[in-house]
């Protein structure tokens, strides 16, 4: 059955907020009459969310859950429900309920309707702590709209809508999921959008960020220009620099040949031009090499999203499916 919107929540340790936010989001769907799945993803949580998600999921076969064997951040738990997803729109929503579910219909028609590849939303008004939240948010989102050249007011906020295509062609690791509408625009979806959304405070549980994500977003910001920049290719700079220096240093030695062999006039060590040629090639295949050590690391880390999933419940997959 082609469904129309799939719903990913990532959480670890929310089980007091799930049962309302289920209830919410099935209420929204059967008022829209959307067909629809919710992809529980439990990031490792030490509280019972995963029962509940059990629980949820046998009532509800809407409910589809992925536990993952430990804690390895929102990033991943979003992309793994990124994979799952099957619904022409994806939706992503905290599961604190601090993102209301009414939210849910306008984000898909902006997709369908008003042609957004993706609708990321803004939460004008917060309720969050002023210094360890909305400050370092403020300054983030400046930098990174500077930088990226993706206005958003709220670039990480955790509701947003996409066109399936799009979170199909987005991998996300480490503390990623702050840049996705970067990552969306490298891809070449270029039309993203923004709603303003309500914020809600958090009704239960705690928040799992603080500054020190902040830190760690910035240095992931600075790989994510980079490859961005030069397509995953690393070598694309550093093999060009390299090459080119390599290139000098060689002229040079080799006019210096040239006029050793057919005039004898030079005695090359003792010119410093020859040093120069000399430390050219060397800064030449270091430079080379440095490149080809940088695309083998941003290789392995935009393709290889290691993380193990304990349990996966889908009520719409038969066992033979599950058994291959
Ligand atoms: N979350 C997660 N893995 C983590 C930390 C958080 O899946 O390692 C989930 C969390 O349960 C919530 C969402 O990410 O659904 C946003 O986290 P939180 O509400 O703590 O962040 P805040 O709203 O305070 O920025
Ligand atoms: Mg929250």
């Amino acid at each position: 059955m082609n469904l129309n919107i799939s719903v990913i929540v990532p959480l670890k340790n929310e089980e007091e907020s799930l049962p309302e936010l289920a209830a919410w989001i099935d209420r929204v769907m059967q008022a829209h009459h959307f067909t629809y799945e919710v992809w529980m993803v439990d990031d490792g949580s030490t509280d019972d969310s995963w029962s509940v998600i059990q629980q949820l999921a046998a009532q509800n076969s809407s409910i589809k859950g992925i536990k993952f064997q430990r804690n390895y951040g929102k990033s991943a738990a979003l992309n793994e429900g990124f994979s799952a997803a099957q619904g022409d729109v994806v939706i992503t929503m905290d599961a604190d309920l601090q993102d209301s579910p009414d939210e849910i219909p306008e984000l898909y028609r902006m997709i369908m309707e008003e042609g957004f590849d993706l609708v990321s939303g803004w939460k004008k008004k917060r309720y969050d702590n002023a210094f360890t939240k909305n400050l370092p948010s403020k300054l983030y989102n400046y930098t990174t709209t500077r930088m990226s050249g993706v206005k958003l007011h709220d670039m990480n906020c955790g509701l947003k809508s996409y066109r399936k295509k799009v979170v199909k062609s987005i991998e996300v690791y480490g503390e990623m999921h702050r840049y996705i509408p970067v990552i969306a625009k490298w891809n070449g979806f270029r039309k993203i959008g923004e709603k303003v959304v309500e914020h809600r405070a958090r009704k239960y549980g705690v928040t799992k960020f603080g500054l020190e994500r902040f830190i760690n977003g910035f240095l992931d910001l600075a790989t994510i220009m980079f490859i961005g920049k030069f397509g995953k290719r690393p070598m694309h700079l550093f093999g060009a620099l390299g090459s080119l220096s390599f290139f000098v240093g060689f002229i040079i030695a080799f006019y210096l040949a040239f006029a050793k062999i057919f005039f004898d006039k030079v005695n090359m060590t003792d010119r410093p031009i020859f040093y120069l040629a000399l430390l050219c090639m060397i800064i030449g295949s270091q430079l080379f090499l440095t490149g080809f050590i940088g695309e083998l690391v941003t290789r392995n880390a935009t393709e290889r999203n290691s993380y193990l999933v304990e349990e996966r419940m889908d009520h719409t997959i038969t066992d033979y499916e599950l058994q291959i």
